[in-house]
């Protein structure tokens, strides 16, 4: 087992992931930004470094300093969190070369899972189900209108190197084609260095389903159950829940062991996500992450199991505390993301907190790291905190997150909790019946 940990990360993640090396009697090193000298999580830690200014480009990406900051203080071991470094190849391997184990996948499975047109690919391979499309990257329009001839409209045009809903482009009928390609490639040129774009039929009313995964690394594999995380406003996920309300028993444990089994040919370490759009009783894979999700703790909740052990177990080369046979869904838990942002426009609100008062009780869980007299610095993301709840049944959970809202105070600041208050009573989200627009509709009407 590792000595001492460090974690290279900051907010409610770093502080997670710190638990968790408490509970194991793992020293922790936490290095942190100018802006973030008060976080909670570095008055937690047992040691801290400052490795650079604000911005996350000289600081929290900044992987000189970081390494740097492993050879200081003697640690054996880097959590990444999610995020900043999280999915980046060239950091675990320079980690490797000197000696210091990342707690995630290989530098090559990080690569592969990166390039979404590779992803693809080696998801078909290992038999998971995939979105029908173009096999590789597509450069001339005749062979876009063959394709999407073929895959039938509408269709999306995607980023290969794509992220954060960047650089993809829906293709209703042919005429919309040229312009779309076009679009999309300039974007993702511009976003992301590289403008190879691909296609793929369009879902028009899809909910998105993804399911934990882990490996040990040595050909073994186990999947955790679902998540479904269609509730989203541009892509960014705003509410998850597991199990998911639409899946049954059966189809869980059919897309699970796909994944599982996928996971262990691949010899995959650690956490993964393997993200798919669900219609009509069909999976189609999209992506896989590579790393912990901000929504892990819902499956956290009814598996009961703490996943950031599991991660520290298998890159220390402790293998899975468990078989697939010992994994046990119990209940229900829904997450609700508590943004720094006006609940209606989503405009970020940074500034002081000056008061902060969460909800306890049975079924009760919040992962924050800010408190009273906090200020939020303007640099990151403006995810404040986590409110996770578990209830026997999806109707007890939703009855114990209405009461968990109204007890959570934040003021000072604007936030997203009265965009919580409105959705728990919506008959939409009570009975489940909701796919990956219907959040974005649901507030267009709301205006
Ligand atoms: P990113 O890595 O940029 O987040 P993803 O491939 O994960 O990109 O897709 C993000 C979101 O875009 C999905 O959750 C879904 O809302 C939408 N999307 C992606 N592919 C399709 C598709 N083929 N049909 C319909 N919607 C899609």
């Amino acid at each position: 087992m590792f000595q001492k940990i460090l974690i290279a990360n900051r907010g409610e993640i770093a502080l997670r992931v710190l638990r968790a090396c408490k509970e194991l009697g793992i020293q922790t090193v936490v290095v942190h930004s100018t802006a973030d000298a008060d976080a909670m999580h570095v008055r937690l830690a047992d040691e801290s470094v400052c490795i650079g200014p604000p911005p996350s480009r000289d600081s929290y990406l900044n992987i000189h300093q970081i390494v740097a900051a492993c050879e200081i203080t003697g640690a054996d071991a880097v959590h990444p969190g999610y995020g900043f470094l999280s999915e980046n190849a060239k950091f675990a391997d320079i980690l490797a070369a000197h000696n210091i184990t990342f707690i995630g996948p290989s530098g090559d499975h990080i690569r592969i899972m990166g390039d979404k047109i590779e992803a693809k690919r080696t998801a078909k391979r290992l038999g998971i189900p995939v979105v029908p499309g173009s096999d590789g990257a597509v450069t001339d329009q005749k062979e876009a209108r063959r394709i999407a001839a073929e895959i039938g409209y509408p269709v999306i045009i995607k980023a290969s190197a794509g992220g954060g809903g960047r650089g993809m482009k829906v293709a209703l009928t042919e005429a919309d084609l040229e312009i779309a390609l076009q679009t999309a490639s300039t974007e993702a040129g511009a976003a992301f260095g590289d403008d190879a774009v691909y296609i793929e039929k369009y879902l028009e009313k899809p909910r998105h389903i993804e399911v934990q995964v882990f490996g040990d690394g040595a050909g073994r594999g186990v999947h955790f159950g679902e998540r479904d995380c269609s509730l989203q406003r541009r892509h960014q996920k705003v509410w998850e829940e597991a199990p998911s309300p639409a899946l049954n028993a059966e189809e869980r444990a059919r897309i699970g062991n796909i994944c599982a089994k996928a996971i262990a040919d691949l010899g995959y370490s650690g956490a993964g996500t393997i993200e798919f759009l669900y219609e009509n009783g069909e999976f189609y894979f999209i992506e896989m992450n590579t790393r912990l999700q901000v929504e892990h703790p819902v499956t956290e909740a009814i598996t009961g199991i703490d996943l950031v052990h599991e991660q520290i177990r298998v890159a220390s080369g402790g293998g899975l505390s468990v078989r697939q046979e010992d994994i046990k869904f119990s209940g229900h838990a829904i997450e609700c993301r508590i943004n720094a942002e006006d609940p209606r426009t989503f405009t970020p609100s940074p500034g002081t907190i000056t008061h902060f008062h969460t909800p306890g009780g049975l079924g009760i869980r919040v992962d924050s790291g800010v408190y009273s007299g906090y200020k939020i610095p303007p640099y990151y993301d403006s995810l404040i905190g986590k409110l996770i709840v578990h209830g026997r049944n999806r109707v007890e959970c939703m009855m114990r997150l209405r009461r968990a809202l109204d007890e959570f105070v934040v003021d000072g600041i604007k936030t997203t909790l009265p965009l919580f208050r409105d959705l728990v009573g919506n008959a939409d989200i009570a009975n489940g019946d909701y796919d990956i627009h219907w959040l974005e509709k649901y507030l267009a009407k709301e205006e």
